[in-house]
């Protein structure tokens, strides 16, 4: 009897996986792993919805228990795979137990960044990437008056647009000059922190911070560079993420800013594939390789993998993209804009809804649509014509 397909990881990527290879027709053994004590869900609610307490718990999750066993799925909640070796093809859990696997795919996503600071590990100081993450931070969200967050990226501010929603008084701390810098052009910055400011948020921009101060064994200030103190009962380190990546290093398959794949998800080592935000995979259309921390991606690439682990011709080059939901307002972003040297706005910013493309010369790289739907999916339509497909 052939050995197992395993996937390592049961978040979207991996969950995704398992259901195609199973849709497709694999009717061998499957075993999905996962880490944490939860069915596979979806995190995009954890900053929003699910965070407000508009979302019930069942909603999150991407699929209901009885699905597993109608499928064959033998899904180990709360089981971490602590080895791979990849001569004997066989993994190995932290309770010692070890599986031969057929073919392997590693869908282990990423970890929050921490801060080595001073203070760093008082009470009331949170990072934002799991469900077990959001037990807390609400409970702490419910009392907190002061909250201080550090990052202005997508998970930063969308947690500074429900708290400030709840009434709360709220800071932002950002090295860089303005928010989500990392993705989005200045004007783009400008509505969502224009956005904030009207909602009482306070924005603090080219400033670090030095320590996080305590009173007794919880936080109460964050301390700047600049040596202004903000008052704090609610810390949240919102400073990106990085890939989970050891169990790949350690078992000697290439890794750079991820999991290294190629077009069909294969990594360095003979049966191992990955897909997900852990993998650092070419993108032919923007000539290089990329990382993506986005639900398309890791469902997409996860329909590609599956589709290689069974032996299909794969090539995978997507049009990313991706949205974040801030107060009312939704931006969609299709393609990626790096390297753009112009842009071309369409609306009025004013009204609340626009949509921006970025270009490099000719040949359109990006399109931010907020509050325009009908823009997001031209946007999409057009970046997926060959014509675009191509790198400059
Ligand atoms: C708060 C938040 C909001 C977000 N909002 C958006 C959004 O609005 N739009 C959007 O497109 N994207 C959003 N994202 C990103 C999106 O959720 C991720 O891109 C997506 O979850 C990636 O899926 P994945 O399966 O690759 O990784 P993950 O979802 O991280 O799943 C990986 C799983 O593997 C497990 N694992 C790791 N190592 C092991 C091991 N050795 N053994 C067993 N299990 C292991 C991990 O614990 C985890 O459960 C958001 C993310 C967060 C955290």
């Amino acid at each position: 009897m052939n050995a197992p397909i395993v996937i390592v990881g049961a978040g979207q990527s991996g969950m995704k996986a398992a259901e195609t290879l199973r849709s497709k027709g694999y009717d061998g053994d499957l075993v999905l792993y996962g880490d944490e004590h939860w069915l596979p869900y979806q995190r995009p609610p954890l900053s929003k919805a699910y965070l407000k307490g508009d979302m019930a718990e069942e909603q999150l999750y991407l699929r209901p228990d009885a699905y597993f066993e109608a499928q064959a799925i033998d899904f180990q909640m709360g089981a971490k795979v602590s080895e791979l070796d990849v001569d004997a093809r066989k993994i190995s859990l932290e309770n010692g137990d070890e599986l031969a696997y057929s073919k392997l795919l590693l869908a282990t996503g990423t970890r929050a960044c921490q801060i080595r600071l001073p203070g760093a590990d008082l009470d009331g100081v949170f990072t934002l990437r799991s469900m077990d993450d959001v037990a807390p931070l609400r409970g702490a969200l419910n009392t907190a008056e002061h909250i201080v967050i550090i990052g202005a990226g997508y998970v930063g501010m969308e947690f500074a647009a429900v708290a400030a929603g709840m009434g709360k008084s709220v800071q932002v701390v950002e090295a860089q000059s303005r928010v989500l810098k990392r993705s989005v052009a200045p004007e783009i910055s400008e509505y969502f922190q224009r956005l904030h400011t009207t909602n009482n948020v306070g924005l603090n921009f080219g400033v670090g911070v030095q320590a996080l101060r305590g009173r007794g064994a919880s936080v109460n200030a964050v301390l700047l560079s600049n040596g202004a103190e903000l008052k704090a009962d609610l810390v949240l380190v919102a400073v990106g993420a990085v890939p989970v990546t050891e169990l790949a290093e350690a078992s000697g398959l290439d890794v750079a800013a991820g999991i290294i794949v190629d077009d069909a998800c294969r990594t360095s080592a003979p049966n191992i594939f990955s897909a997900g935000d852990c993998c650092f995979f070419p993108s032919r259309r923007y000539g290089r390789r990329i990382r993506l921390e986005s639900v398309q991606n890791a469902i997409d690439q996860a329909k590609a993998a599956a589709s290689a682990i069974l032996g299909e011709v794969v090539a995978y080059d997507p049009v990313p993209w991706f949205w974040s939901d801030q107060y009312d307002s939704k931006l969609q972003i299709a393609g990626l804009s790096e390297g753009y040297d112009r842009t071309q706005l369409e609306g009025d910013l004013d009204s609340g809804s626009f949509s921006l493309s970025y270009f490099s010369g000719d040949r359109l790289l990006a399109v931010d649509a907020i509050n325009a739907p009908r823009a997001h999916m031209i946007a999409r339509k057009t970046l997926a014509q060959p014509s675009s497909a191509e790198a400059a």
